[in-house]
């Protein structure tokens, strides 16, 4: 029998090397054809009396990433398409397409031969859940190997199992935290928890996973062995009672109610350890089942998973520009930020020259890779030899004639028109033709910095995220007369540091910024109002946002914001900024002297570690505060999460963000905008633009006119729209026209 994604050798010992490798796919994924051929699998190796055991790995670098969640957003529409006509019936339907894998898995446990995992890399979700339904489970001590059931993160759960498995296998709190937060676990991890049976060198994987087999590997899971015990006693033991609702409160404390996902995964472990396996699965499918079923799940999976996979491979690259080959990237400018884009560039094994004024200056950059690399190897997270290679890559000068090869020239100067003007020009007077000039302003709009050039039509920005080298957003911004290939070298640029980009068009702040500052106001009119400085900042977090504004302020630094507040005056006149805003932050930093983290003092006091940062208690002295009884915290988060929304809103009213799929993500990765909302315009579609526009006008009669809803979103509303209805990025509408 042959299969189009597995290859099955059968050796002299009667064991069935069954090998996962999808033709013209570079990592493995389950789709229903891959769930057919498992199953046919196990029918075969069932059926033929030859085979005594079967070894499952991959043949690929990686074991395999999962379900394809494209299956699962087939489901969404089979709800969206049925349920109105028939939901007792779409329900159905979910059900046991959500059974699929749980009872193929089960099959191969149950099938009476013994299997053995043989996980040779990363190895995440159905496909660990399908490991953990093997009788036998070896790993790869390669440092490449990483085991997670990370499903939580884009708003489900491990339904394949997962739930049931684990939490007969590892003790009931690692089980939770495991599944809880999706974190990965090296493969010695898994085996300390008891949820994989060995872990060998690479190269004797094949041969440890058929010796199991050899030894007399009992084809039956300990669950279906009588007197199996739960770890620990299960459920109504003292130790349990402890734990358990412990783990309700600390799911709450981190997820604020927020993730129904999270959840689930509480309630399937804690009922399904009460009851006999089988029921247990069946608990699991019936909670996945309503999972999928949430806005939540629907909103994560689309931005988190589908939005994000697109845009990182270029949904928004023009066709027709060959794809970039980067022999040389410069960085002018090796400040903090420079530096930081030096070490991701060299990271992705693209030679970087790090030019700054004098050799001194590079040489300070030069030296913050070194640091970034130490860091790294001390942390086992890179060898020695790949840390000295990624060094080798970067040159410090202080000599333009260097970046005479380059092929992208990346500015990270001083924020300040006529410093990037004189370095534009002594840029330009050597860089090649066609080669392209990024610039990394996080202020100054690019059609301005533009008509220094003597080529706009190369000029583009390139914004980066600090810390760089963990942000894994950049904004791709258009200047007026940008052409398609400085779009094309961009996106190719950020696809070859492995970040994900967003375009947009230009405008002041950009898109992330933009946002970014409504939610900062948000907080100094709250501060105004007397809102307990406290309270501003856990109302934040109980709406899903990271970090609180006032910390967050802190981080930017509050005279950076100074800074911004006074140019836009400047540029846009004095209606651009409210004058409470202005004279707050005016009295933190020239009377007080309080700007941020980086002077120590800022909305926080910054005690000597251990001690850990706290709200500055003179912060409510400066304005009459309300009582904490009068303060309705959900009418926070409302504004909080609404103003940005309808900031998110207005850039694409105004032509700055065209693809709702960029304003979804690129608030989440931008500044975290609450995850399990799928991002801005998600939050908005997901309780319907009308409700929104509805919750909007509320909070303008309260609370200012900032809150009053553009004039697309009442048209919206009126016509019961959708942004990815009516931006679709699909075309989807047009091509059917
Ligand atoms: P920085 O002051 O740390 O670094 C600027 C560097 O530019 C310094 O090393 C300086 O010596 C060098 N420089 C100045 N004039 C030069 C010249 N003529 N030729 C060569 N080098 C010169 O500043 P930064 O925080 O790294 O910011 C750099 C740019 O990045 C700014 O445009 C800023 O708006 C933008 N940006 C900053 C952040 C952030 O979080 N700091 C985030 C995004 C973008």
């Amino acid at each position: 029998m042959t299969y189009k994604n597995f290859t099955i050798e059968t050796d002299a010992d009667g064991i069935a090397l069954v090998t996962w490798d999808m033709p013209e796919k570079s990592m493995n994924v389950f789709t229903v054809e891959v769930m057919d051929e498992i199953e046919r699998i196990i029918d075969q190796t069932v059926s033929d009396d030859g085979v005594k055991g079967v070894v499952f790995t991959s043949g690929k670098s990686t074991f395999s990433g999962g379900a394809d969640l494209t299956m699962i957003k087939g489901m969404f529409e089979t709800i969206a398409s049925e349920r109105a006509s028939d939901p007792e019936g779409a329900m159905q339907k979910i059900f046991e397409a959500v059974g699929r894998m749980t009872w193929l898995w089960r099959k191969i446990e149950t099938n009476g031969k013994p299997w053995v995992s043989a996980i040779n890399g990363t190895c995440m979700g159905g496909a660990f859940e399908l490991s953990l339904a093997c009788h036998g489970r070896v790993a790869s001590n390669a440092k490449s190997v990483k085991i997670a059931l990370p499903e939580v993160k884009v708003g489900i759960f491990p339904g394949a199992g997962g739930t049931q498995r684990v939490a007969r296998l590892a003790n009931a709190q690692d089980a939770l935290q495991m599944m809880t937060t999706g974190s990965s676990l090296t493969a010695a991890r898994a085996k300390a928890m008891n949820l994989v049976h060995q872990v060998v060198e690479p190269g004797e994987l094949i041969n440890a996973a058929k010796q199991m087999i050899k030894d007399g590997l009992k084809p039956v899971a300990p669950w279906d062995e009588k007197g199996f015990k739960v770890p620990g006693g299960g459920i109504w033991t003292p130790a349990a009672a402890q734990l358990w609702p412990a783990a309700s409160a600390i799911l709450r404390r981190e997820t604020a109610g927020n993730y129904p996902a999270a959840l689930a995964i509480l309630k399937s472990v804690y009922e399904g350890l009460q009851v006999p396996f089988e029921t247990g699965l069946k608990i699991e499918q019936r909670y996945f089942t309503q999972i999928l079923q949430t806005t939540e799940a629907f909103s994560m999976i689309r931005s988190l998973f589908v939005s994000m996979q697109e845009l990182g491979k270029g949904a928004r690259r023009p066709a027709g520009v060959a794809k970039s080959e980067f022999k040389k990237i410069g960085v002018v400018g090796a400040g903090f930020m420079g530096a930081s884009i030096g070490y991701v560039t060299a990271a992705a094994g693209i030679p970087v020259v790090l030019n700054d004024r004098d050799m001194e200056a590079a040489g300070k950059g030069k030296a913050v890779c070194e640091g970034l690399v130490a860091g790294a190897v001390g942390k086992g997270k890179m060898s020695k030899d790949d840390g000295d290679k990624l060094l080798a890559l970067i040159t410090p000068s202080a000599d333009y004639a260097t970046l005479a090869d380059a092929d992208l020239v990346i500015e990270a100067v001083f924020e300040d028109r006529d410093v990037k003007k004189a370095v534009i020009e002594k840029v330009e007077a050597v860089l090649p033709e066609g080669a392209i000039f990024a610039s990394n302003t996080s202020t100054l709009p690019i059609t301005g910095l533009a008509e220094n050039s003597k080529r706009p039509v190369d000029f583009i920005g390139i914004h980066f995220f600090s810390p760089v080298e963990k942000m894994m957003l950049t904004e791709v911004i258009l200047g007026k007369e940008t052409g398609d290939k400085a779009l094309a070298v961009a996106l190719d640029y950020v696809a070859a540091i492995r970040k994900t980009p967003i375009v947009v068009n230009d405008t002041r702040g950009f898109f992330v910024n933009r946002c970014v500052f409504r939610y900062i106001n948000e907080a100094y009119d709250m501060l105004a109002e007397g809102v307990p400085p406290v309270m501003i900042e856990n109302a934040a977090k109980f709406a899903g946002m990271p970090v609180g504004p006032l910390s967050l302020n802190d981080e930017v630094a509050v005279d950076l914001s100074q800074k911004i507040m006074k140019a836009s005056i400047a540029d846009l006149g004095e209606a651009s900024v409210k004058p409470e805003h202005m004279a707050l932050i005016n009295k933190m930093v020239d009377d007080l002297d309080r700007r941020g983290r980086k002077n120590g003092k800022g909305f926080y006091d910054y005690p000597a570690k251990p001690a850990k940062k706290h709200i500055w208690p003179g912060l409510k002295d400066l304005y009459p505060q309300q009582k904490p009884d009068d303060v309705d915290v959900k009418t926070l988060q409302d504004r909080f999460l609404a103003t940005i929304a309808l900031e998110a809103a207005r850039t694409v009213e105004e032509g700055i963000v065209t693809d709702p799929r960029e304003a979804d993500v690129g608030s989440i990765l931008g500044f975290g905008f609450a995850p399990y909302t799928g991002g801005a315009l998600s939050y908005i579609d997901g309780m319907g633009v009308k409700a929104f526009v509805d919750l909007c006008e509320k909070l303008a009669a309260s609370y200012g006119d900032h809150f009053q809803p553009t004039p697309l979103l009442k048209d919206m509303a009126a016509k019961g729209d959708t942004f990815y209805g009516r931006f679709d990025p699909y075309g989807t509408a047009a091509k059917a026209a």
